[in-house]
């Protein structure tokens, strides 16, 4: 039943969204979507409904996943560094796509319940930390990719100094009245940034994101 609904959210709110990337819509044909959220809401898990996974924090939306997942260019083997594992969703798609994934959550439950998830389904490649992803995971840096999956109030600067030369940074910005994804690319000592409107994420609290 759920590969079914699998099959369907894909077309639906994947392909049907736009994204062309073989390696994202292979992941989200792949991985078990339902096993990341409460098992009471697991029949909603392939719907666009915006899904709870406790501490006032959401899973992240299917088309959201993909968008982030295909801005990210993953062609296998680069080591992303994700912030706000959330129910770990996001960072299972990223290792699917063949990436090597460093990823960071403030709340320490949803910390411990991603990580249990990730063995019992064999995710081998997803490291996961309790932290303040604002301030990033230095002991691993520099990395290929950076996405941040909650808004920030700027890019955090420690987040730009463990990018590698050539690397790409994603991270929701948000202001009072709307929320821009800002891609951010390092050549060298230069940084090159767009902008493009976004949808609300929930904040990112930390040191240099939103204070508490
Ligand atoms: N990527 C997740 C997924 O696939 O389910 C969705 C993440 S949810 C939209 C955002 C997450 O960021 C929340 O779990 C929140 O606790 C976390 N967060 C907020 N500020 C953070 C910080 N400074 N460091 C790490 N995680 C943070």
């Amino acid at each position: 039943m759920f590969e079914s609904l699998r099959q369907k959210m894909v077309a639906e709110l994947v392909v049907g969204a736009g994204i062309t990337d073989p390696r994202v819509i292979a992941a989200m044909e792949k991985v078990p979507r339902h096993r990341f959220v409460d098992s009471g809401l697991a029949h909603q898990a392939y719907s666009g409904r915006s899904l709870p996974i406790g501490f006032g924090q959401t899973i992240s939306h299917p088309t959201t996943v993909a968008f982030m997942s295909q801005l990210l260019q993953i062609s296998g083997g680069e080591k992303v560094l994700e912030i706000g594992t959330g129910s770990g969703y996001q960072a299972a798609v990223l290792a699917a796509m063949g990436a090597k994934v460093f990823t960071i959550e403030r709340v320490p439950e949803l910390a411990w319940r991603a990580r249990e998830i990730f063995e019992q389904l064999g995710y081998y490649t997803i490291a996961v930390r309790t932290g303040d992803g604002s301030l990033g995971w230095s002991q691993h840096a520099p990395y290929d990719r950076i996405v941040v999956t909650a808004a920030s109030p700027k890019v955090p600067k420690t987040l730009l100094q463990q990018l590698k030369d050539g690397g790409k940074l994603l991270i929701p910005v948000s202001s009072a009245d709307e929320v821009q994804l800002v891609v951010a690319t390092r050549e060298q000592d230069e940084v090159r940034i767009t902008y493009q409107k976004f949808r609300n994420f929930v904040p990112l609290i930390g040191r240099e994101g939103w204070e508490l």
